[in-house]
């Protein structure tokens, strides 16, 4: 099955589309699973539950954590509450005692653990599919297993790159595989044509409207129905 690890909707201060839009064109696009991974804000259980049974595709609740501007990023996948930690160094520890998962995403982009491993990571994202230079120096460490996400923040931006895994159903199936390192990443980069709408969205939200969000945390955004 084809699992896309990192998306977001519009409930992210830099996302377009409403969870069902996003959910949709994943299902259009020959996805058979997406992480919600909103920033700061953790996908509702019950919604995933009823968009995965509306578009036949399965809604993976997560959320990625860190001010979206200033702090290094987390995705935890999978949880019923945001996860409450000290020092990024007790994230997967906390993540595995939960049965969810954690992952580094784009490491080697400002915003991300490059130290992933030495951080106690066991899952880093391998390919983003928005910042691919954020892979170009993936070690392929022992013990960690390799994941992808599109990291897309617009419904056009879904299905050009995911996360293959074999014979596969549910969630607790998909985190199994991944921790077992039996995932490859497939696919390709986001064309920039496809990034516009984020483009825009990001002018007119973090420039124009908001520039004081970029200085607080961003939990406030409104909820869409
Ligand atoms: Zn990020
Ligand atoms: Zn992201």
């Amino acid at each position: 099955m084809k699992v896309d690890f990192h998306v977001h909707t519009n409930r992210s201060i830099d996302g377009v589309h409403r969870p069902r839009e996003m959910v949709k064109h994943a299902k259009n696009v020959g996805l058979d699973a997406i992480a919600i991974t909103d920033h700061n804000q953790l996908f509702p259980w019950n919604e995933a539950k009823r968009l995965s049974k509306e578009f036949g595709i399965l809604v993976i609740p997560g959320i990625e954590g860190g001010n979206f501007a200033f702090e290094k990023h987390w995705i935890a996948l999978g949880i019923k509450e945001r996860p409450v930690f000290k020092k990024i160094s007790e994230f997967s520890k906390l993540m595995e005692d939960r049965s969810g998962l954690a992952i580094a995403p784009h490491p080697y982009t400002r915003l991300g653990y490059h130290n992933y491993a030495d951080l106690g990571f066991k899952v880093v994202e391998a390919f983003n599919g928005t910042e691919p230079k954020a892979s170009k120096k993936i070690n392929h460490i022992d013990g960690i297993s390799e994941v992808t996400g599109s990291d897309s923040h617009a419904a056009p931006m879904l299905g050009f790159c995911w996360t293959f895994i074999d014979a596969c159903e549910t969630l607790e199936d998909i985190f199994e595989s991944v921790r077992r390192g039996l995932c490859i990443s497939q696919g390709k980069r986001i064309p920039l044509s496809r990034c516009l709408h984020l483009y825009g969205v990001y002018f007119t939200n973090r420039i124009l409207c908001r520039p004081f969000n970029m200085i607080y945390s961003f939990n406030e955004i409104a909820q869409s129905p």
